[in-house]
């Protein structure tokens, strides 16, 4: 079953329209909200960079947090597998004509669905992945969750023809963050973040990753990363609500520090995989 414009129906049976602006052109804005044992994992956070996001595109919130919370429990209450990823997306609706500018009146599509969550293999946990770079093309509002992906969507296939599992986007000599994720380094002990700004996308996973460095007293730095940082990390990893926190041990076909996962990815491993458990087994919703 999915969620569209007021209904519950099964996904065959869930059509829209070829005027929509989201088909025509990639006007929406989305969220991708991953769920353990049917409880969602930092809704509040993921509801309030909804918000954020259509604010900057300028479209009204269809909903107030409580309804998106109620639509959403009923989607993953109707769910087969208990850890899913919700998606949820809303455009600026459907007009009668295909102009630019907007409809005078906007009636946005409102679609929710969930799939099963896969959760990254264990192989790649301890082994690491493998990653490329790429100038960073896109426009310069990265820090909007839209459904325009096109250039993510390109720069993403370059690691995949490259049979690696990731792009590190570069602007101007400096680090922004993946085609899919937000990107960490560590060099002589200490975790640098790039800082938030319209670069990035302010990742839900990388405020974890770093209130849990905070909480275990690991030194870190939010700063801007120079591609030299970058290709002489000791520790690269990249993060992402359905990727959680994976180590990149190639980088261009290089290996990153000594080609394994490093001590501290090992740790904050460890600490994310029990912060999950404590939050959705222990009763605290954060
Ligand atoms: N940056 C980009 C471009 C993304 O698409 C994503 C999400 N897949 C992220 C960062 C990570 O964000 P989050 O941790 O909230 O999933």
């Amino acid at each position: 079953m999915i969620y569209l414009n007021g209904e519950f129906l099964p996904l065959a049976e869930a059509k829209v329209s070829v005027m929509d602006r989201g088909f025509l052109f990639g006007d929406g804005v989305y969220e991708v909200i991953p769920v353990y044992s049917r409880r969602p994992f930092r809704l509040a956070q993921h509801l309030r960079r909804l918000g954020n996001t259509l604010a900057g595109v300028r479209l009204p919130n269809p909903h107030s947090d409580a309804e998106w919370t109620d639509l959403i429990d009923r989607i993953i209450i109707q769910a087969e597998s208990a850890d899913q990823q919700v998606y949820l997306q809303v455009t600026r609706g459907v007009d009668s004509r295909r102009s630019h500018a907007f409809p005078r009146q906007v009636r946005p599509t409102v679609m929710i669905m969930s799939e099963p969550l896969a959760p990254p293999e264990s192989a790649e946990c301890e082994q690491g992945v493998a990653a490329v770079s790429a100038v960073d093309n896109r426009w310069l509002r990265c820090d909007l969750k839209v459904v325009s992906l096109l250039a993510n969507c390109l720069l993403r296939q370059l690691a995949v023809d490259a049979g690696c599992v990731e792009t590190l986007l570069l602007r101007d000599g400096f680090l922004s963050e993946g085609s899919a994720s937000n990107i960490f380094l560590v060099k002589n002990g200490v975790l640098l973040a790039p800082q938030q700004n319209h670069l990035m996308l302010p990742g839900v996973t990388y405020d974890v990753v770093l209130e849990l460095a905070a909480a275990h007293g690991l030194k870190y730095q939010v700063r801007d990363i120079l591609e030299a940082e970058v290709r002489n990390a000791d520790e690269l990893w990249m993060t992402s609500s359905t990727r959680e926190v994976l180590a990149i041990v190639a980088l261009d076909g290089r290996p990153v520090g000594d080609g394994r996962p490093g001590p501290l990815y090992r740790s904050m491993f460890g600490w994310y995989q029990a912060f999950k458990r404590e939050v959705m087994h222990g009763g605290r919703n954060t």
